[in-house]
């Protein structure tokens, strides 16, 4: 994009952070959809599924993703485009920072927010579905149980330090872990070190919302078994109240535990 000399107090354009839910394109909101199809400017990330670009065909899409955006850096550049953007499309253009999932959740939307409000840039947020979200409507298990799951919490493996999860851990009935994919086995370790029993049930899901989605059942001592199955996908654990499965019960409708629903329904 040519750089545009502009006076400081050129009226800038908006920027909207849009959800884009947590797997194919028909997970986003309604409102979502809407702020796409007013956008000049798409900034993308990568979990957001290519198909949100027939949304937005108007608008120029930017690829923010993993590569040479992902550190911390790249962190500094994404906020440095959001601004430079908005201020080229000047009052009544545009920007939408399509995040996956939900903006709030894991998204680093403080900093980007952070970012605007110095630069004195208008923002609004459109909430996504969280990948927890899609992975309990994946697995057909409620976070919140009667009597039983009455609170819920999201983690991440990522930057937990062991004391964090030993801190954390066990504060809520249900948890949910995500980037937990390449540490399942330390995942385990650090749940039972925070007083987890080992056989509390823990349900690993991943690519929820796609085609392809796939949910394990396990225990807390034998995470790390879900390992080879959801390698390279991205994958969140549920783990306590909310991943126990449902009763078993004999259903005309279901043969062996297979899908109720024709895997067209979800395409
Ligand atoms: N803002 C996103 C989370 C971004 S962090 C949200 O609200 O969902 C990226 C992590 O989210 C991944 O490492 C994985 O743990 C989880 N995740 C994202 N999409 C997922 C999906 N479709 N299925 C399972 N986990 C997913």
């Amino acid at each position: 994009m040519a750089a545009t000399p502009l006076l400081p107090s050129a009226p800038a354009g908006r920027v909207a952070f849009v959800g884009a839910g947590p797997g194919q394109a028909d997970l986003i909101t309604l409102r979502g959809a809407q702020r796409l199809s007013q956008a000049a400017v798409v900034l993308s990330d990568a979990l957001a599924d290519p198909a949100l670009r027939e949304l937005a065909p108007q608008a120029r899409w930017l690829h923010v993703g993993k590569r040479g955006f992902a550190d911390s850096t790249g962190q500094e550049a994404i906020n440095a485009l959001l601004i430079k953007c908005a201020r080229e499309l000047g009052s009544g253009g545009l920007v939408v920072r399509l995040k996956g999932g939900d903006p709030s959740v894991f998204g680093r939307l403080e900093e980007e927010l952070q970012a605007m409000a110095d630069a004195g840039i208008a923002c609004e947020v459109v909430p996504g579905v969280t990948a927890a979200l899609a992975a309990a409507a994946s697995a057909q298990r409620p976070l919140t149980r009667r009597g039983v799951g009455r609170s819920v919490s999201f983690s991440t493996v990522m930057t937990a330090t062991p004391t964090d999860i030993v801190r954390d851990s066990g504060s809520a009935d249900t948890e949910v872990f995500y980037m937990a994919g390449k540490q399942l086995a330390v995942l385990s370790r650090k749940l039972m070190k925070a007083g987890w029993a080992g056989e509390t049930g823990a349900c690993v899901v991943s690519r929820a919302g796609w085609p392809d989605e796939l949910h394990s059942d396990h225990t807390v001592a034998t995470l790390g078994r879900a390992s080879m199955l959801h390698a390279g996908r991205p994958t969140v654990v549920v783990v306590g109240a909310g991943a126990r499965p449902l009763n078993k019960v004999e259903s005309p409708a279901s043969v062996n535990g297979a899908a109720l629903w024709p895997a067209s329904m979800n395409t």
